[in-house]
């Protein structure tokens, strides 16, 4: 797929080819099974140190608060879980209306099993009102999970002053930060926050491999009961190969996380500019001072998302429309809905999400073919009158 434009990079990313070769060797050469007593598998244990170092060095933490996990799915659900458990008299949760299913989905799952479940709303650039946070704990609170940064617009919460509301009122505090680790500067040691998600392959490590953060002296509860993994607290066999992988990415992304900032939004604002200079009736959603630096989420009035989509699809490039698939029919998504996008606009919303590997050329491509998509596609519109 050479001809390939991908800027659907807060999907999934490509693995990084450094990536790729430092896995290898643990696929057919070095397989072994870390809990073995001989010296073939123990070697194996000292590479995934290795790795949790790697890792723990890019946020902040320290190694023994890293938690491997398949995904940022399980992350996320494990942080709840063992939040719930280990306080039973606690019945209130708090997150807020914009969260990954991944969260929301744990947020029914409480209601149906009797806690009070509070979905702190948003603004029109997606932003809590952090007195309301303030108002919403309660002595009975269990645990207040609120995103890093979010997945469709790329709007970056203010997470130390929340983790500061949080603490100060001494409830636990559990951090999406899957769509932020490898892209936003994050230091555990000066955020107190007591849970934290990673998913690898967010940020150029493979599909399947997770992180959750815990912080040192932390109640907790494994989700996965079984063998002794992980110190007890998730049972299975450690995925070594991507534990590996993953390690080398947040490595990668350690030694370039400046740079890398500066490049990626530098791509990012041509391609916004030059979206909203050259097609008339469009407007970005979230805010644009405090975003994810390889994020836009633009709105073209009076258009279809998946027409756009589709006519992209034609020129090799990939991004993804801001509207899901209830009940048969399209609808905005949960999360341009809780920011009030007027229904005409979040129709027509496209998230591009570049990368590292992204290019001035791919960008260039995209300015030149989508200003006639959209006017084709308005032209054959019932909404159109523009
Ligand atoms: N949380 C956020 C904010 C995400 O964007 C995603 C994936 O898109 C997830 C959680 C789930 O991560 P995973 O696909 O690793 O389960």
């Amino acid at each position: 797929m050479s001809n390939i434009i991908y800027l659907d990079n807060n999907a999934t990313t490509c693995c990084a080819p450094e990536v790729v070769e430092a896995m290898l060797p643990f696929f057919s050469q070095l397989y072994g099974n870390a809990s073995s007593m001989h010296t073939f598998g123990g070697q194996v244990g000292k590479h995934i140190s290795n790795a949790r170092e790697q890792i723990a060095s890019l946020i902040g933490a320290l190694p023994d608060e890293i938690l491997f996990t398949s995904c940022g799915t399980e992350s996320d659900n494990t942080a709840v879980l063992s939040a719930i458990e280990t306080q039973p008299e606690k019945k209130h949760f708090i997150t807020t209306r914009v969260e990954h299913s991944a969260m929301l989905a744990m947020g029914d799952f409480l209601d149906k099993k009797g806690y009070d479940v509070t979905y702190l709303p948003v603004d029109s650039k997606g932003q809590l009102n952090l007195e309301e946070l303030k108002a919403a704990i309660r002595p009975d609170t269990a645990l207040v999970s609120i995103m890093y940064a979010n997945n469709e617009t790329g709007t970056v919460f203010p997470i130390q002053e929340i983790a500061e509301i949080v603490k100060a009122k001494d409830v636990l505090l559990h951090v999406d930060a899957v769509q932020a680790v490898g892209k936003e500067i994050i230091d555990l040691q000066k955020l107190p926050i007591d849970f934290l998600a990673i998913s690898g392959h967010k940020l150029h490590a493979p599909k399947g491999i997770g992180v959750l953060y815990i912080r040192r002296g932390t109640r907790f509860r494994p989700f996965l009961r079984g063998g002794h993994q992980e110190r007890g607290r998730r049972a299975g066999t450690e995925n070594t190969p991507y534990i590996i992988g993953l390690g080398k990415a947040c490595d990668l992304a350690a030694q370039n996380l400046t740079a890398e900032r500066t490049q990626v939004a530098h791509l990012r604002d041509i391609l916004e500019k030059g979206l909203l200079d050259t097609i008339p009736h469009s407007i970005i959603n979230g805010d644009q001072q405090h975003r994810l630096p390889n994020t836009t989420s633009i709105a073209f009035e009076a258009v279809e998302g998946e027409a756009i989509l589709l006519m992209l699809n034609k020129f090799g490039i990939c991004a993804s429309s801001g509207s899901a698939c209830t009940s048969g029919s399209l609808e905005p998504s949960h999360v341009l809905r809780a920011m009030g996008v007027p229904f005409t606009y979040a129709h027509g919303s496209i998230r591009f999400s570049l990368s590292r590997y992204s290019t001035e050329d791919e960008i260039k491509k995209v300015l030149e073919v989508t200003p006639e998509i959209i006017r084709d596609l308005r032209k054959i519109s019932p909404f159109s009158r523009i």
